[in-house]
């Protein structure tokens, strides 16, 4: 498949459907530069290079990445970006780790059977919120740990909407990868009082208008309710 447009200076081109099974949806949003939110799990790097120049855009103006965590999926493909383009790599710091280390089991590289070598991380997230500016756009970085302990989600509020980058925000939940769901609840519930309009997931597409974002956050809170 092609890559698509999500909203406006937003569009999808990675993902399952359209890249290689192994990705993450990987999303661009060209605010005179251009920036990713994940990266796909690596041998798709030359099929997302070729998405951003078929909408008609310069990959060399690719000038950051921002992680949402650390598993192989969603930055595999970064190491060559980061090579290939100069970009810088922003993720939180506490997932930084297991990447600048290359940490077979935590990167969940071990699980897709594709190697990670470490990578370093240029900009290391802190603080529980983050705003980071590019042109006159601001993009805010929430730490909301459950999937991974430094996990983040993305938003920003472009054309009038809100825009929600959640990612691996359904899971999956497990020991190897630090999950907690007690940590987990409070971030959604962090979520769902953003009221997105618009949810830009890491596996699941694009959800939208503002009642489905919240129905789709809603339908995993109950799912894991009364467990862990
Ligand atoms: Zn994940
Ligand atoms: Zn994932």
């Amino acid at each position: 498949m092609d890559p698509k447009t999500v909203a406006q200076a937003l569009y999808q081109i990675g993902g399952p459907d359209i890249t290689d099974p192994r990705d993450c949806a990987v999303y661009l949003l060209d605010l005179g530069e251009l920036v990713l939110i994940d990266a796909g799990a690596g041998p798709s790097y030359d099929k997302i290079v070729h998405n951003i120049e078929d909408i008609g855009l310069n990959p060399a103006k690719l000038t950051s990445i921002i992680l949402t965590h650390c598993h192989i999926d969603h930055i595999g493909g970064a190491p060559q970006f980061r090579d290939a383009f100069g970009c810088r790599i922003i993720m939180h710091q506490i997932d930084a780790k297991p990447v600048e280390e290359g940490n077979e089991g935590q990167t969940a590289a071990s699980w897709y059977n594709l190697a990670f070598p470490p990578m370093p991380v240029d900009v290391k997230l802190q603080r529980e919120e983050e705003r980071l500016r590019f042109g006159d756009q601001e993009i805010v970085c929430l730490h909301t740990p459950g999937h991974t302990p430094g996990s983040i989600s993305v938003y920003l509020d472009r054309g009038g909407k809100r825009i929600l980058f959640g990612q691996d925000i359904h899971g999956p939940f497990s020991e190897e990868f630090g999950s907690d769901l007690a940590a987990w609840r409070r971030s959604m519930e962090r979520l769902l009082a953003l009221e997105g309009d618009i949810i830009c997931e890491g596996h699941f597409g694009v959800f939208q208008p503002k009642e489905n974002v919240a129905a789709y956050i809603e339908h995993y809170l109950e799912q894991y309710r009364g467990r862990g």
